[in-house]
C-alpha cells in the first residue's frame, strides 16, 4: 500500500476563460447590448464603450490538418489568433478591430467556408462523432451533415426562418445527439443477427444480458458452446447489446435505415423543453447524397418557414396547429407507427440510474 492517497487525475476540459478574446475577458459579464448587423455577425457592445465583433461560419465538421492551418492563418492575420467553436460546431473568429471585419470576411469567403449561422437561420447540423472515433455506428453521421448543408446553404447564410432551427443526426440509434427542431437518427428495423462462433470469446453474456431494454437476450447453449439467443418478437432493434457484443451485429445496408424527428429544443426560452416525436420512419440511409432525408427534411423546413409565427421553433409551432395539421401541411403519411403509446414504459423499461458495462 502507498503511503500517500492517491487522488484522481483530473483530465477534464481546461478553463474556457483563458481562451476568451482579451476585449471578451474584460467585459465579462458587463455587456450593454449586442446586434446583428447582417447575417454571420454578431457586434457585442459593453458597458465600457468597447466592441467586439464575431463572424460566424460554417465547415466541413470533421476537419483535417489543411483546414485547421488555414483557418488557424486566418484567426492569426485578423482575430488576434482567437478561435472559438459553438454548440452546433460553427467556428467564431473575434476581432475589436471594425476595420478587420471586412476583410476577415473575404479572407474565409475566399477559403470556401459560407459566413452564417445566426439568428432565425439554419445553423450548422451537430453530430455525433461517428465512425472517426466511436465502434457503433450504423452510418456515417458527418456525411448526412456535409449533403444536407450543402442543400441548406441559402438557409445558413439568410435569416428568413421563424427562429432558429437546430438540426441534428446521430448514428447510433441509443447513444449520443440530442433532441433537435429536425433530427435525423438511425432506425434498426431488424434485429441483430449473432455470430455465435465469436460470442463465447469476446462477450459477457450477463453484460448483454443486462443491456437489453425490453428483456429479449437469453443465455443458450448454441453448438455446444455458449452463447446469446434473441426473442425476436420482444426485440424492438435498438442496438443496445451490438456495443458490449460486436458479434450481435445490427448494422446492415438493407435494413438500417434513418428516421427523422421533429419539435425538440433543449432551451427554455419562451416554452419548456420539449422531446421532439417521430414524423417519418424507414427513410433510406442512401448515401453519399442521402436525397429521401434532403427531400423530407426541407418539405418540414419550408412549411414551417411558411406557418410558423415569428420566434416559434418547430416545436412551439407543432403544438399551436397541431399534429394533424402538420401531417397534412408537409405531406408526410402519418402510419400507426407514429402513435405514442408508451403507456407501460415505467414497467417494462430497464428505465434505472445504474450504469452497466
Ligand atoms: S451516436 Fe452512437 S455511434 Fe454515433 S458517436 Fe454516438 S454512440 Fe457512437
Ligand atoms: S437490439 Fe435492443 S431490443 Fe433487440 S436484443 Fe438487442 S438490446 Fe434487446
Amino acid at each position: 500500500m502507498a503511503d500517500t492517497p492517491q487522488y484522481p487525475i483530473e483530465s477534464g476540459c481546461p478553463d474556457g476563460f483563458q481562451y476568451l478574446h482579451p476585449v471578451m475577458k474584460k467585459n465579462y459579464g458587463n455587456w450593454d447590448y449586442h446586434e446583428r448587423p447582417r447575417p454571420g455577425v454578431l457586434r457585442h457592445v459593453a458597458k465600457s464603450g468597447d466592441e467586439i465583433w464575431t463572424v460566424r461560419f460554417g465547415t466541413q465538421r470533421q476537419l483535417g490538418p489543411y483546414e485547421i492551418n488555414l483557418l488557424c492563418d486566418i484567426a492569426d492575420k485578423y482575430a488576434d489568433g482567437y478561435v472559438h467553436f459553438t454548440i452546433r460546431s460553427n467556428m467564431e473568429f473575434c476581432v475589436s478591430d471594425k476595420e478587420k471585419v471586412e476583410p476577415m470576411i473575404a479572407a474565409i469567403e475566399e477559403a470556401g467556408y459560407p459566413i452564417g449561422g445566426t439568428g432565425p437561420s439554419v445553423t450548422m447540423i451537430s453530430h455525433t462523432q461517428g465512425w472517426l472515433h466511436c465502434d457503433i455506428p450504423g452510418t456515417d453521421a458527418s456525411g448526412v451533415v456535409k449533403a444536407l448543408m450543402d442543400e441548406l446553404h441559402e438557409d445558413f447564410t439568410n435569416e428568413k426562418m421563424p427562429n432558429r432551427v437546430h438540426i441534428t443526426t446521430s448514428c447510433c440509434q441509443i447513444n449520443c445527439g440530442g433532441q433537435g427542431d429536425i433530427a435525423i437518427n438511425v432506425q434498426h428495423t431488424k434485429p441483430p443477427k449473432i455470430n455465435h462462433d465469436l460470442v463465447a470469446n469476446a462477450c459477457e453474456r450477463p453484460s448483454v444480458v443486462a443491456r437489453c431494454p425490453v428483456a429479449a437476450i437469453r443465455p443458450a447453449m448454441v453448438n455446444g458452446q455458449p452463447s446469446l439467443e434473441i426473442d425476436e418478437k420482444k426485440c424492438i432493434c435498438c442496438g443496445a447489446c451490438f456495443p458490449p457484443c460486436p458479434p450481435m451485429q445490427i448494422n446492415d445496408a438493407e435494413y438500417s435505415k434513418l428516421a427523422i424527428w421533429v419539435g425538440g429544443k433543449h432551451s427554455n426560452a419562451r416554452s419548456k423543453p420539449m422531446f421532439h416525436k417521430l414524423v417519418a420512419a424507414g427513410v433510406p440511409n442512401n448515401p453519399p447524397r442521402w436525397p429521401e432525408a434532403a427531400a423530407i427534411v426541407k418539405t418540414i423546413l419550408e412549411a414551417y418557414r411558411k406557418d410558423a409565427l415569428d420566434w416559434e421553433r418547430t416545436g412551439d409551432w407543432v403544438e399551436r396547429i397541431g399534429w394533424p395539421r402538420f401531417f397534412e401541411l408537409t405531406e408526410l403519411p402519418f402510419t400507426k407507427f407514429h402513435i405514442d403509446n408508451w403507456k407501460g414504459a415505467r414497467n417494462s423499461l430497464n428505465a434505472s440510474t445504474h450504469i452497466r458495462f
